[in-house]
C-alpha cells in the first residue's frame, strides 16, 4: 500500500481523462479517421466540434459519410438560416419553475444538473439553451429542492442537462441523497448520452450509487445508430442493469443517419441484445443549424409504419414531438404498408 503521504491528492477517473482527452478540432478527427481533412469539410461553430476517441473509434475509416460522425461534425449545412429554426424550438423558457426545474408534465419535472456534455451532437435542441441563466453549475440547486419539495404532485425527478452522467459521482451521491429525503417523490430518472459515447463513465463508484440509491432509478439512454452499440457499450449496460435500473433508449430521427427501416429495426435488436428497450424516437426539434437533419413527417410515420411490421411491439418506439404547450409527447401516427 502506499503511504497516505505520496498519494496524489486528486485522483482523477478514466472516463474524466478521458473526457479532456476528448477531439475538439478537425484535423485530428480527420487523421483518427484515416481521411484529408477537406473530405470532412468542416467549419468552425460557436457549439464547436466535441467527440470522445472511444466514439471516434466506432466511426468507420475514411467515410465521411459515417452515420456516428455526421452526427458530431459541424458542417457548413448548419450555418444556412431555414425560416421556422430557432434557439428555443420547445419554448421551455416559458416552462421555467426554478433556477434549473423545468415543469411541461404533470408528476415530472427536469432537472438541468449540469450544462456539460462529453460530445456535442450538431442536432441537439438546447445547443442555445441559456445554461449561464441556470445556476446548474455551482451549488445552487438549493431553489429547484425547495420548488420540489413543496410540490406533492411531483413523482418523478428527470435529470437532464447537459448530461447529468458529467457530475462526478460524489455530486451525483450528494444530490440523489437529497432528492431521496423528499418523500413524494417515487422514482429518479436519468437522461444520458454519456455511457453511449463514453462507455468508461459506466465506474465502480456509479455503479455503487445506483446500486443504493433509495429510489428506483430509471436511465434513459440515447442511442442513434446500431454501430454505436458495440462490445464496450454492451458491457457498460449489464453493469448498469446489474445494478437494478430499469434501462430504456431514446432516438433521434436523423436524415443521412439512421433515416432507413433497416437501421432503426437493427437498432431495435442491437438494444434488446443489451437489455434497453426503445423507448422514444423522436421526431427533430426545429433548432437552428440542424435543418439538414430533418426527415418530413410523412416518411418518418412511413418508418414507424415498417418497423412495426417487421418487430415484436415492444421493439417498436413510439414516434414522437414535443410541441411547446401539449400536456405530454404527441405521437406521429405510424402510417401502416400494406402489400
Ligand atoms: C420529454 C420531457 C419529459 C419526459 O416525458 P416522458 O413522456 O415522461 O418521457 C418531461 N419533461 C419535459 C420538459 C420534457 O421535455
Ligand atoms: S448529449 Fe444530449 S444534451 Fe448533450 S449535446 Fe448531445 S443531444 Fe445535446
Amino acid at each position: 500500500m502506499i503511504p497516505a503521504s505520496v498519494q496524489p491528492r486528486q485522483i482523477s477517473a478514466r472516463w474524466q481523462q478521458e473526457l479532456a482527452e476528448a477531439i475538439t478540432d478537425p484535423g485530428t478527427l480527420a487523421a483518427a479517421l484515416g481521411l484529408p481533412l477537406e473530405a470532412l469539410g468542416a467549419v468552425d461553430s460557436a457549439f464547436p466540434l466535441r467527440v470522445p476517441r472511444s466514439f471516434v473509434a466506432r466511426m468507420r475509416p475514411g467515410d465521411p459519410a459515417d452515420p456516428l460522425l455526421r452526427q458530431v461534425l459541424p458542417t457548413a449545412a448548419e450555418l444556412l438560416e431555414q425560416a421556422g429554426y430557432g434557439a428555443d424550438p420547445l419554448e421551455e423558457a416559458t416552462a421555467q419553475r426554478a433556477p434549473a426545474l423545468l415543469q411541461k408534465y404533470h408528476g415530472r419535472a427536469l432537472l438541468i444538473a449540469t450544462q456539460s456534455c462529453a460530445v456535442h451532437c450538431r442536432y441537439c435542441f438546447r445547443r442555445e439553451f441559456p445554461y449561464a441563466a441556470q445556476h446548474s453549475e455551482g451549488t445552487r440547486w438549493s431553489e429547484a429542492l425547495a420548488a420540489i419539495a413543496a410540490d406533492a404532485s411531483l413523482e418523478e425527478i428527470i435529470l437532464s442537462g447537459g448530461d447529468p452522467l458529467s457530475l462526478s459521482n460524489a455530486r451525483l451521491g450528494a444530490l440523489g441523497a437529497d432528492l431521496a429525503r423528499i418523500p413524494h417523490l417515487r422514482r429518479l430518472r436519468i437522461h444520458t448520452r454519456q455511457p453511449v459515447v463514453l462507455p468508461s463513465r459506466v465506474d465502480a463508484g456509479l455503479l455503487d450509487w445506483l446500486r443504493s440509491s433509495p429510489l428506483p432509478v430509471v436511465i434513459v439512454l440515447h442511442v442513434n445508430h446500431p454501430n454505436e452499440l458495440d462490445a464496450s457499450l454492451r458491457e457498460a449496460c449489464a453493469s448498469l442493469r446489474a445494478t437494478g435500473v430499469t434501462l430504456l433508449n431514446q432516438t433521434v430521427l436523423l436524415a443521412g443517419v439512421n433515416d432507413d427501416a433497416a437501421v432503426l429495426a437493427e437498432l431495435s435488436q442491437r438494444l434488446f441484445q443489451a437489455g434497453v428497450l426503445p423507448y422514444y424516437l423522436h421526431a427533430l426539434d426545429k433548432v437552428r443549424g440542424a435543418a439538414h437533419f430533418l426527415v418530413p413527417d410523412e416518411r418518418a410515420r412511413r418508418l414507424a409504419g415498417a418497423l412495426a411490421a417487421c418487430l415484436p411491439g415492444y421493439l417498436v418506439p413510439r414516434l414522437v414531438r414535443e410541441l411547446p404547450a401539449a400536456p405530454s409527447k404527441t405521437v406521429l401516427t405510424p402510417i401502416s404498408i400494406t402489400s
